[in-house]
């Protein structure tokens, strides 16, 4: 009955002989037949309340299980799911519901007076919530609907899903997901990465961002894998289900911190047969410090907001540590320098990147969507990078993120690199700030592994490695990054607090 929904249909299509497996295991756990039959629920209560295909349904809930229902049940009634991070404020959200104009918004009920101001101001037709335990006006009356919802027929060039951009600068930008862009890259990421119906996956990311909403959770469906649906990454819970569990998907963070914990070893990821990162760059140094303890070798890959997943280190060949991998079978990726010209081996320019896993345009912003999308196809990520004699990319940073000092080009990632290696550091993050002679100087913010670490130390690496033109200007030691959500250094926020160093 789901045949007619480009998405649903393929996401159930494995799932169907077998709707008595387990999907999420655990209490409060699901089978797979009892999962859709939630949705279809969500989709009857969603359709009894005027939504339409095409209509928006804004959802700020915190990650449950219920909340994934209604994402497929939303999908379900032909509608366009656009889901919010909980940390939001009022005012964010009033800018959200303002641009993208849903007919419904789902929200915590603990935030209520709130968050219904802010849906009023936007003259949303419903307001309703969703807690973590299924509860509150929109959970409550699902329960009371009756399944057996008929999907509305939906093509591939329908929209399944806007999600904002973390918006680093500007506005945040709403990217249009479509029915065929989710599916197609569901399915290449489940054969590349061998999912089958034995998997176990540790999902333990959010599920307002495209990494464990689409690749976790839509990988798991279509494979018809089963899932440990953690409510926050914590490293005692994912421990407890590594013997049970076959892979995880994860950001840098995630390794890093497991990495910092004794019980990190060869037995107790004797179960798991691969472990995925992305979203943030993974340092090699991780990678080879987990193969060391655990004997795996992280399989790193590359992907954002607009394009689903575009790039993967293989799953037999060689994964090659401070890279991303090759372009995904029926993603095209190109290296461009700023005239246009396509470049080659070993050389750093624009990633752009072109295939089915594309998305369809920026809500409401045809500028923009014209400058970074171009009708034949190409989409400017905005990320720079060099391909080396093997194909594997490597990602040298955001271009927003270049430095220009002197009239020359520094690289961030050239810089970290060197300050990385350094065995007293942790981390580092290299930014540029407004400096009178040189329009841009070269900051080192860094983290120190050892408190005797000294700017001199760092200083005196870098001279001796990198021409004079790259080596930072000022070494600041600090004691942490700043980080949002998801694993990714806010160089922004850096660059805003030391806009002033050199003035
Ligand atoms: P988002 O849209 O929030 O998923 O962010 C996408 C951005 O995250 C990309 O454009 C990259 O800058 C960055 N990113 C994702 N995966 C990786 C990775 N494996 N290594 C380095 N950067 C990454």
């Amino acid at each position: 009955m789901y045949k007619d929904n480009h998405l649903l249909a393929q996401l159930r299509s494995a799932s169907l002989g077998r709707g008595d497996d387990v999907f999420v295991q655990g209490q409060g756990g699901r089978t797979f037949d009892a999962f859709f039959a939630n949705a279809e629920r969500y989709a009857a209560l969603l359709a009894a309340k005027g939504v339409e295909p095409g209509d928006r349904v804004a959802v700020q809930v915190n990650k449950s299980l219920e909340a994934l229902e209604l994402y497929l049940g939303t999908v379900m009634t032909g509608a366009v799911f656009l889901p919010l991070n909980p940390d939001y404020t009022a005012s964010e959200i009033a800018y959200f519901l303002q641009d993208a104009t849903p007919h419904m918004f789902v929200h915590d009920p603990s935030r209520k007076s709130e968050m219904q101001a802010a849906a009023q101001a936007a003259d949303v037709a419903h307001v309703m919530t969703l807690d973590a335990a299924g509860g509150g006006t929109l959970g409550d009356t699902a329960k009371a609907m009756p399944d057996g919802f008929v999907p509305v027929a939906r093509t591939a060039d329908d929209l399944a899903a806007i999600l904002y951009t973390s918006g680093t600068t500007g506005r945040s930008k709403g990217a249009m997901l479509t029915h065929g862009a989710l599916a197609s890259n569901t399915a290449t990421l489940v054969d590349y990465w061998r999912f089958t119906p034995d998997d176990v996956l540790i999902h333990a990311l959010p599920i307002f961002h495209t990494h464990g909403l689409f690749v976790a959770t839509n990988v798991a469906l279509m494979a018809a894998a089963a899932m440990i649906f953690l409510p926050k990454f914590s490293p005692d819970a994912i421990f407890a289900a590594m013997p049970i569990a076959t892979t995880l998907m994860g950001v840098p963070t995630f390794y890093t911190r497991l990495l910092d914990d004794p019980r990190l070893t060869k037995d107790i990821t004797k179960n798991m047969r691969l472990f995925i990162s992305g979203s943030a760059p993974l340092l090699a140094e991780t990678h080879e410090r987990w193969t060391e303890r655990t004997d795996h070798k992280i399989l790193e890959r590359y992907g954002m907001t607009e394009t689903n997943m575009n790039t993967s280190n293989p799953y037999d060949g060689a994964r090659k540590p401070g890279t991303v991998g090759l372009p995904l079978p029926g993603v095209e990726v190109k290296i461009m320098d700023g005239s246009g010209a396509e470049l080659g081996v070993d050389e750093i320019g624009s990633i752009e990147v072109r295939g089915d896993n594309v998305f369809a345009g920026y809500w409401q912003m045809p500028e923009k969507t014209a400058e970074e999308l171009r009708e034949d196809g190409w989409f400017v990520t905005g990320d720079l990078g060099v391909r080396d004699k093997d194909g594997y990319v490597s990602i040298v940073g955001r271009s927003k993120d270049l430095i220009i000092s002197g009239g020359f080009n520094v690289y961030p990632k050239e810089v970290e690199v060197i300050i990385d290696d350094l065995p007293d550091v942790l981390e580092s993050a290299v930014i540029g700030v407004p400096h009178a002679d040189f329009g841009e100087a070269v900051v080192a913010v860094v983290v120190a592994r050892d408190p005797a670490l000294t700017a001199e130390t760092i200083s005196l690496a870098t001279a001796g490695k990198l021409a004079r033109f790259k080596c930072p200007k000022s070494v600041l030691i600090v004691d942490a990054l700043p980080r949002n959500t998801m694993g990714k250094v806010q160089k922004k926020s850096l660059r805003e607090e030391y806009n002033n160093l050199f003035n």
